[in-house]
């Protein structure tokens, strides 16, 4: 048998390792000036030097992003139901009400006039997911937001949270995503497109945001024993703050490497539709999500039992659907998608080999499916 293809694979080097054990011998592990470092150069790096606050995990930061904003009960924040369920969750750990609607099928992101028709009193706010690495419509939703808070008071405007867990690097309009929103969350979980082990990092449009998630971030306090508000211990550690410093230097290259894999794929790729990218829009490849019509999971079995290539189902269970929220909802689109993506290796690690043998294998079990 050949040696399998996994699906992902996180990279860590050599000096990942150094910045680890010179934290570890530093004495110093809790938040500190790792965390801070790690902050300043996310934002230079990513985000066009938008201020960024780092926590223990990506489902953390859009929590601590969500209380810091204000959502709690009584407010709803739309969302797709097509993402991981860590969307939703951290807007019903507020308290607030996720509305799940559904995509649009070119891009796997949210549809900007499902959006509008989900809009009530009670929306405090719309949260996209740049899904697989590839932005969602920002634009349009902005619109839309701006356009129903028109005859609103300024604390009762619409606004925009992006989820960019998937999207390091990802642009919209020439303008990185991560710089759209209110606050926008960057997830580094070693499969991500970057890691620091668990971690994320989230970047917040204004001074007020940033103090506030800070607060969250540690009891609700910034000086020690000062609490001002309840909060939680959602730290990131500066093992970690080291491990993702490193990462920060390499994702460039690693991202380009993606999107060199994924134009291979794109162009060799035969009887299966190919990932589609917007006129605005860079995507960062963190999937490479095609469309199987016919028997999606049979398709899925044979390329990994009879070809070793690693492969994916992101997302099986639409978010409405799970026994966690269980809403009757209509949403075709995203029990379309869910029946039929498949996500393929597109990482870094990739050898022309493993590509070579991935096309052969998608090609083939494509083929004998027509
Ligand atoms: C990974 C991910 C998250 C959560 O990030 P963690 O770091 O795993 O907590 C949230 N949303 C999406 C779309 C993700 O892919």
């Amino acid at each position: 048998m050949v040696q399998p293809i996994p699906a992902a694979k996180p990279i860590i080097g050599k000096e990942e390792r150094e910045a680890v054990d010179r934290v570890m011998q530093s004495g110093m592990l809790a938040q500190g000036p790792e965390v801070a470092a790690f902050e300043q150069e996310f934002g230079a790096a990513l985000v066009s030097g938008r201020a960024c606050v780092a926590t223990n995990s990506g489902t953390s930061g859009l929590h601590l992003g969500l209380l810091a904003a204000g959502v709690g009960p009584g407010d709803e924040v739309i969302v797709p139901s097509f993402t991981f369920a860590a969307t939703a969750n951290s807007v019903a750990l507020t308290g607030a009400t996720p509305v799940f609607v559904d995509i649009e099928p070119t891009y796997f992101c949210l549809d900007p006039v499902a959006v509008e028709a989900a809009i009530t009193e009670k929306t405090k706010a719309v949260m996209p997911v740049h899904l697989f690495g590839h932005p969602a419509n920002v634009t349009a939703l902005q619109a839309i937001a701006d356009k129903h808070s028109a005859d609103k008071p300024a604390e009762r405007r619409i606004q925009i949270y992006e989820d960019a867990a998937q999207a390091h690097g990802a642009t919209w309009n020439g303008a990185p995503v991560g710089t759209f929103g209110e606050f926008a969350m960057f997830s580094l979980y070693p499969t991500k497109n970057m890691t620091s082990g668990e971690g994320g990092m989230n970047s917040v449009a204004n001074a007020d945001l940033e103090r506030r998630m800070r607060l969250f971030r540690n009891q609700g306090m910034l000086k020690q024993y000062e609490n001002e508000v309840v909060g939680l211990n959602n730290r990131m550690t500066d093992l970690h703050a080291a491990i993702g410093r490193v990462q920060l230097t390499k994702v460039g290259g690693w991202t380009k490497q993606r999107q060199e894999n994924a134009a291979f794929l794109d162009a060799n790729l035969q009887g299966v539709a190919v990932p589609a990218v917007a006129a605005e829009a860079t995507h960062v490849y963190h999937q490479y999500t095609i469309r199987v019509t016919e028997d999606r999971d049979g398709f899925a079995n044979a390329l990994r039992t009879e070809y070793g290539v690693g492969c994916g189902v992101y997302y099986p269970i639409p978010n409405h659907r799970l026994p966690s929220f269980q809403r009757e909802l209509d949403l075709p689109e995203t029990e379309k998608a869910a029946a039929e993506v498949l996500s393929l290796p597109v990482h870094p690690s990739l050898s022309e080999e493993d590509l070579n043998r991935i096309v052969a294998a998608v090609n083939t079990v494509a083929k004998a499916g027509a």
